[in-house]
């Protein structure tokens, strides 16, 4: 039997069509875009193009794109670039406003521009794990120099209000910045009718390789650096463009942006089906965040009196790849982040898997998981139910 692979919001293979127009430029069209001759010439026209065809399908200008390396340097660059800038400003503005829920990628920069001086506004969410407007709307005075706040959640697959955060954002003359890394091509995502500042993604969780994405910066929004080098990118983001997987990545992204109404019902389909048959064969067990709106491909379960540990090994052994909750590091339990943003205790949430469907995900694949897992946890749990 194939293997099943779970774990798509860690990270997706690279799509044929990708790899194919990739090729091109990893070979003969090797040319490095700032060169004057033909082989630079040629790779200029390349790099143009592809911001071009990111920009369209995010409905931006194409002077608003930056390609990056990753998603978490747009996170990066967003949060700790616009603080450094908003603060050494006349409006001085020195708070940075995020969930605790983020991904580390903008945690991390926010707890950076604290230790640089900033003052940090943790913005609480629900036991569902969606942000509380009204501490939104609070933390959104003259002294906040950013506020960024997901658009899905990465581990428990909440959709957060994000165009009601962009537009109390414009209101109140705050910068706003998502990461939507895991919100591109599962939600619409038009930054032309969506007031963002910032905006990042990232390849690897949509059929591009691993190293590439990009950041929205809307025009006028100006922010420092993180690298400091050639002029690439008008300075923003200066160093030689890897065009290659520039265009690699337009390609990811208009077949996830054509394909995503379409492939969101499919993989809606599939979490529904495998959510209740976990629920109807392990009825104690617990969906993170079932009561708020969430994206179609993330599963988080709670398995009480289970070890996530041992349930993901034993998916392992039978051929399915999926991930825990909150993560064992180097021996020592650590709770997620997330979860216990959630209120979710300790033991409940070293029970929590996560499993991830995409483009690997089949009907088939749907069937076998929602037969094996809950026979796996009632063997854990040493059940006379076993099949
Ligand atoms: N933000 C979210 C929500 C993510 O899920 C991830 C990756 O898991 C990142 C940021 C970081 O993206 P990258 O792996 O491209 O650095």
């Amino acid at each position: 039997m194939d293997p099943i692979y779970l774990d798509h919001a860690a990270t997706t293979p690279v799509r044929g069509e990708v790899l194919e127009a990739m090729l091109p430029f990893l070979g003969e069209r090797f040319g490095n875009p700032s060169s004057m001759h033909r082989w630079g010439r040629d790779a200029r026209v390349a790099l143009d193009e592809a911001r071009e065809r990111v920009a369209t399908c995010l409905g931006a200008h194409v002077d608003e794109i930056i390609f990056t390396s990753c998603g978490t340097e747009g996170d990066n660059l967003a949060v700790l670039g616009a603080w450094r800038t908003q603060r050494a400003s006349a409006a001085g503005r020195n708070a940075v406003a995020v969930t605790p829920i983020e991904h580390k990628a903008v945690l991390a920069a926010a707890h950076q521009a604290e230790a640089e001086g900033a003052e940090l506004r943790l913005l609480p969410v629900s036991c569902e794990g969606v942000v509380d407007m009204d501490a939104v709307r609070a933390a959104m005075d003259d002294s906040l120099a950013i506020c960024s706040v997901m658009w899905i959640n990465n581990e428990i697959g909440t959709v957060q209000p994000v165009p009601e955060i962009a537009e109390l954002a414009r209101e109140s003359g705050v910068l706003f910045h998502t990461d939507a890394v895991q919100a591109l091509g599962k939600v619409e995502i038009d930054v032309g009718r969506l007031p963002v500042s910032m905006l990042a993604v990232s390849g690897h969780k949509i059929g591009a390789p691993k190293g590439i994405g990009a950041l929205f910066i809307r025009r006028g929004t100006t922010m420092q650096p993180l690298f400091f080098g050639g002029g690439q990118d008008r300075g923003r983001r200066p160093g030689t463009e890897n065009v290659a997987y520039a265009v690699g990545f337009a390609t990811a992204v208009e077949l996830a942006v054509a394909e995503r109404e379409e492939e969101c019902r499919r993989l809606r389909d599939f979490r529904e089906r495998l959510e209740l048959a976990i629920m109807q064969q392990v009825p104690d067990a617990v969906i993170h965040g079932s009561g708020a709106d969430r994206a179609p491909h993330i599963i988080n379960v709670s398995v009480p009196g289970c070890d996530a540990e041992s349930l993901l090994m034993a998916l392992d052994l039978r051929g399915v790849a999926a991930s825990a909750g909150s993560a064992c590091q180097s021996g020592a339990a650590s709770v997620s982040h997330v979860l216990s943003a959630l209120g979710v205790g300790a033991d409940e949430a070293m029970s929590a898997l996560r499993l991830s469907l995409g483009s690997l995900t089949t009907d088939d694949h749907v069937t076998r998981v929602s037969e094996l897992l809950p026979a796996l946890v009632h063997k854990a749990r040493g059940s006379a139910a076993v099949a």
